[in-house]
């Protein structure tokens, strides 16, 4: 049935071999093992549930949680002229009904609906009379509670649907899925251990770059200058930063467009229309845009603010280069991020979830600091199933600093932390190291310390800077409460035994990082 499938390929879609992942989920699909397909964004998932859906008798039900995105697939099987077709909330009641009327005809090999759709008996009954060849699930992290982007309908519709007599092979996708994501699908599905295929989260066409401590606006200004026709995405945290943002760069005469929950629904339509379309190049959005936009050639993607975790920051910075061409993915960050993140977890209804959400932020927080690559950074967070090398080319890889042993000021550091009994945070561990005579410091008697002002040849800037490169690092930990406090780890102590070295990169001169800046682009 794989000779079919590879006929299938070539004649369809015009390639001319398959993608690493897809032939081995092509396969087990052929042959009704339930399967899970962990693949990349741009890695070509979409093939893998179509071409089963070709090959074997019968219906294909994709279950997809993003309305939008399935026209186009929809469309994009039609011009092949494969009969699909969708079935939401977006048509009227009559055109649903009459296309679940065909289905049940058996006039479709695919069709696409959202997860609420199980609760209809009627869409049911059709669905438990037909011939079915497969069941997908896109998007298939939305499943699990431990997903960044849970829904609840999504999960509740795998006991309905395990009441379909003959029930098909099932299958689910997902870009993003951490360990624990994986298992809790496998479990949910049945899908066995050697049955789910990862080729991993790489996209080796992306180069990451965290940028500190300059003027946003500048850069921005700057690199758009640079870039005049690429198409990009600036994400900023709020309304109100888009909103400053494009009225800014307008003034400095660069056309852009904006996007974001404000703004009524037929201006972000054309807004969105006009950027896939490539009327618009760059787009000034907050994270409501970009779930369900299909553009391939997105070649930056610059986020104004630090997101909340890495999660959505991969998916959002992952909109760079779908075409396998390359991609910027910048950060610009500065430590307001932090608070806003902070703020707006504290406002979150679910108080079960907060400690989990500030681990997350604290992961966030240390992909800014961290020292390490980028790529590699990121890859390890979602427990990459293959080793990873650097990739030579984030702003970690290619920084030009000089190597400096540090471990006596890291032991310095540690010491102060605990003599603090680690029950605060970087800013007044900072202050006592710097020997400040800070309010704070007097009425905790830090003053009397040992620590008190060892390193008061640094500023309390470089001293923050630093403290947060040791929990970047894994030396310190943030506490388990509620505030920002810091707590030493196991390679902390090594450090203290003087049995680890502290090794960081350094700007060999001011002036000299400054010309790196200037000549980034
Ligand atoms: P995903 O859903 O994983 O983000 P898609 O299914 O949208 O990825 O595929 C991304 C792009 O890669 C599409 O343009 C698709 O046509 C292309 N593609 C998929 N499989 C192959 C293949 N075997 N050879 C060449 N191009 C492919
Ligand atoms: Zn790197």
């Amino acid at each position: 049935m794989i000779q079919k499938a590879e006929q299938l390929l070539q004649q369809y879609y015009g390639f001319s071999s398959f993608r690493p992942g897809q032939e081995q989920a092509i396969r087990q699909v052929l042959e009704s093992e339930n399967t899970l397909a962990v693949m990349p964004t741009g890695g070509g998932k979409s093939l893998c549930y179509q071409i089963p859906g070709l090959t074997l008798p019968g219906t294909a039900i994709i279950i997809s949680p993003l309305i939008s995105l399935m026209k186009d697939q929809v469309d994009a099987l039609n011009s092949y002229g494969i009969a699909a077709t969708y079935i939401n909330s977006s048509l009227s009641i009559q055109e649903q009904r009459q296309r679940i009327s065909d289905m049940e005809n058996g006039s479709y090999q695919f069709v696409y609906v959202a997860p609420e759709r199980f609760d209809s008996s009627h869409f049911m009954s059709v669905v438990k009379s037909i011939d079915l060849s497969l069941i997908a699930f896109d998007e298939a992290h939305c499943i699990s509670q431990w997903g960044h982007d849970f829904r609840p309908s999504y999960r509740s519709i795998v006991p309905t649907l395990k009441q379909i007599p003959d029930l098909p092979v099932l299958m689910a996708l997902t870009a993003t899925a951490t360990q624990e994501v994986i298992k809790d699908i496998q479990a949910l599905i049945d899908v066995p251990d050697h049955s789910v295929v990862n080729t991993g989260f790489a996209r080796e066409n992306l180069s990451f770059r965290v940028i500190k401590g300059r003027d946003k606006r500048d850069f921005v200004q700057e690199y758009l200058k640079s870039r005049p026709d690429e198409a990009g995405i600036i994400y900023t945290a709020t309304r109100k930063d888009a909103d400053q943002l494009q009225q800014f760069l307008s003034k400095k005469g660069y056309s852009t467009g904006k996007y974001h929950a404000g703004m009524t629904e037929d201006q972000r339509k054309q807004v969105q229309m006009d950027f896939v379309q490539d009327e618009l190049t760059t787009i000034i959005a907050t994270n409501a845009f970009g779930m369900g936009i299909d553009k391939s050639n997105v070649r930056f993607v610059i986020h104004y603010s630090m997101p909340m975790n890495i999660e959505s920051y991969y998916q959002e910075a992952g909109r760079a280069g779908r075409d396998g061409e390359p991609g910027d993915c910048i950060l610009l960050f500065s430590s307001q991020d932090i608070h806003l993140q902070r703020f707006l977890i504290d406002q979150s209804p679910a108080e079960d979830k907060k400690k989990e959400e500030y681990a997350k932020l604290q992961s966030m927080v240390n992909y800014c600091h961290t020292h390490t690559c980028l790529q590699q950074y990121i890859l390890e967070y979602f427990n990459n199933p293959f080793p990873t090398e650097p990739c030579g080319k984030c702003s970690n890889c290619t920084y030009e600093g000089i190597e400096q042993d540090m471990t006596r000021e890291a032991q310095m550091v540690l010491s102060c932390v605990k003599r603090m009994d680690e029950r605060f945070g970087a800013g007044l561990t900072a202050k006592v190291l710097r020997g400040s005579s800070d309010q704070k410091v007097k009425q905790f008697q830090f003053q009397k310390l040992p620590t008190y002002g060892i390193m008061s040849n640094y500023t309390e800037k470089e001293l923050t800077r630093f403290i947060h490169f040791l929990t970047a690092e894994g030396y310190l930990a943030p506490g388990q409460g509620r505030y920002p406090t810091l707590r030493l780890t196991q390679e902390a102590l090594d450090v203290l035994k003087g049995e680890k070295p502290v090794i960081m990169l350094v700007e060999s001169t001011t002036t000299e990082q400054e010309e790196k800046y200037n000549h980034e682009y």
